[in-house]
């Protein structure tokens, strides 16, 4: 293409590119062939390392800012431009961004040659490839993700506060099952245009993914007006269900997060992805919580999600890993009538690789959640009943206590699990206590009591542990017919302090015995308190006061002679 074309010169060509760029998200550019002097609006200086708007040795320049692996591409393009083998330049290739990221653009020019045909000016436009969905999104009427980003990006720098407020329609993919997606892409656009019509002035909404909303609040709201925000959007989502004759039922919630907190210094992150983060964080917390309803971010619940996080991929790593970190402490139950051992109770203990001790309060239910406890529990079964086998080679009554989680019970064949481990090890039935706490509901199943009675049929004691701790019924010493009763720490310290509670203590322990059960009375930790209880004349004590949890090498050389 050699069309002769009379063009204005390098500095006009820069003004009239000035003028486009502040109409404009894409970088427009002027290379003066001749001078070498490359020239790029102001507003690409925000998001790419070059060394200014205008400058020259351009090859030298180029090299900072682009990909290494792109460089010789571009000069070697640029070169047929330049000797005017080519009129046109249409690259795609990577630049270096100012937080240090390389970012896909795509550079096109068109070659200027003198009226005597010698190349003279290159003109042109990048625009950021990863960037190019920022058109409305045509089911919403919405901007995307991207344009979010690129709206934050540019207000950053200019921010006090700012608010992040996620929206998720709640049960969307059952409003996309039973009514088709042509109903779906209507709830959202109907529900795009409920957020819209609520927001004020510098309030912005965008579509992030399919049926999730942001809003951008850059009015310095605080979470009472943020609240209030919801709300509003709540009730139009409310009418708008109305208004189609609860055809589909659904509700929104929304998570809050301040984007920017730049002046009390409350948030220590300032960057778009954790944000962005973190709201995703904030609206799944407030389906969690029960949906259709607003949660604002707290530090300490992402805390302590990130440690459920930690914890749980630990506990699973340590599964995989044949229970590497998982171990059996035992902790004595010794008879009132003469201080022999009764039996022990085994107790978990789980140590991650980084060398943590983890409460069984803590990841107890974990297991229980992941069901993790089901291996584990098997686990569990056939170390303490091995245990159990080389404690009676020295100690034949020996029994041990294991505690049972309900997801054992209502998940795994727990009873064959229980009966094949011990008919393995060659042990009697008798040796093995299952300890079940009260949960409220589930004792009260038909799994649950067949579970049981197969138990009790085949001689394993059956002992209701935590009796007297929070929820306690007694119709559950009918329902599950124990043979033990473990009276739990915290009601054992109330009886020690409270005559009421004591007297209280005296009769349940009066009771249990008329009905032919034994009782554990837990948590025992000096003389003065054996003594006292003693005087309730339970059947068997466990505490501190005779062993804490110990190592099952620790604990034969404290017990096996006993
Ligand atoms: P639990 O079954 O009631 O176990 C008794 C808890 O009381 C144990 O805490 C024991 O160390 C503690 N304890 C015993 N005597 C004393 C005392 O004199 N003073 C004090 N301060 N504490 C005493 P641990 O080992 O932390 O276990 C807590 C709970 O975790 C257990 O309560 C049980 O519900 C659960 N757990 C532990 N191991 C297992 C397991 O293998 N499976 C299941 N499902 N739950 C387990
Ligand atoms: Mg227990
Ligand atoms: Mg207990």
């Amino acid at each position: 293409m050699d069309k002769e074309k009379q063009f204005p010169d390098f500095k006009t060509l820069c003004d009239i590119a000035k003028l486009y760029a502040s109409c404009m998200n894409d970088y427009l550019y002027v290379l003066d062939l001749t001078q070498d002097v490359y020239f790029i609006t102001e507003n690409a200086l925000k998001r790419f390392a070059l060394p200014g708007s205008m400058f020259s040795d351009t090859r030298n320049n180029f090299r900072a800012v682009v990909h290494p692996d792109d460089f010789d591409m571009l000069i070697a393009d640029l070169d047929e431009v330049s000797s005017g083998k080519k009129d046109e330049h249409n690259l795609k290739y990577r630049w270096i961004g100012l937080d240090g990221y390389f970012v896909w653009i795509n550079c096109r020019g068109q070659l200027l040659r003198t009226p005597g045909g010698t190349p003279h000016l290159m003109v042109g436009c990048i625009n950021e490839i990863g960037n190019s969905q920022t058109a409305a999104d045509n089911i919403s009427g919405l901007l995307g993700e991207s344009s979010l980003h690129e709206r934050v990006r540019q207000m950053m720098p200019s921010l006090r506060n700012a608010m992040f407020m996620r929206l998720g329609i709640d049960d969307f993919k059952i409003v996309n099952e039973r009514h088709g997606t042509d109903y779906g892409d209507f709830v959202l656009r109907e529900v795009a245009d409920c957020i819209q019509r609520t927001l004020g002035p510098r309030q912005y909404v965008y579509r992030i993914v399919s049926d999730e909303f942001m809003v951008l609040d850059l009015n310095d709201s605080n979470y009472n007006e943020m609240n209030r925000l919801y709300h509003r959007i709540r009730t139009e989502v409310d009418s708008l269900v109305a208004r189609e004759n609860y055809k589909a039922i659904y509700t929104i919630s929304a998570g809050l997060v301040p984007l920017a907190n730049l002046e009390n210094k409350q948030y220590d992150y300032t960057s778009y992805s954790e944000a962005m983060k973190l709201s995703e964080f904030a609206m799944s917390q407030a389906k969690a919580r029960g949906r259709n309803q607003l949660y604002s971010f707290r530090r300490e619940d992402y805390s302590a999600f990130l440690r459920r996080r930690y914890l749980n991929s630990c506990l699973s790593q340590a599964v995989s890993d044949n229970f590497n970190g998982f171990e059996l402490n035992f902790q004595p139950l010794v008879a009132t009538n003469g201080e022999l051992l009764y039996a022990a109770e085994a107790l978990l203990r789980f140590r991650t690789r980084a060398d943590e001790l983890v409460s069984p309060v803590e990841f107890i239910p974990l297991l229980e959640e992941s069901s993790l406890i089901i291996p584990v529990g098997r686990w569990i079964i056939r170390n303490a009943l091995t245990f159990c086998k080389k404690m009676r080679e020295r100690h034949p009554d020996f029994r041990v206590s294991i505690n049972l989680s309900y997801i054992q019970l209502l998940k795994t064949s727990l009873f064959d699990d229980i009966k094949n481990a011990l008919d393995e090890l060659q042990l009697p039935p008798d040796c093995l206590i299952t300890e079940l706490t009260e949960s409220g509901h589930l004792e009260d199943s038909a799994a649950v009591r067949s579970v049981w009675s197969k138990l009790k049929g085949i001689g394993v004691g059956i002992a209701l542990d935590d009796f007297g701790k929070g929820y306690s019924n007694l119709t559950n010493i009918g329902n599950l017919r124990p043979s033990i009763i473990k009276i739990d720490r915290s009601f054992t310290l109330k009886a020690l302090e409270n005559a009421y509670e004591f007297d209280l203590l005296l009769h349940i322990i009066k009771m249990v015995h008329s009905l032919g059960l034994g009782l554990v009375v837990e948590g025992i930790e000096t003389s003065d308190e054996l003594a006292r209880i003693n005087l309730l004349e339970p059947d068997y004590i466990q505490g501190y006061y005779y062993s804490k949890p110990c190592t099952q090498n620790e604990f034969m050389n404290k017990f096996q002679g006993k």
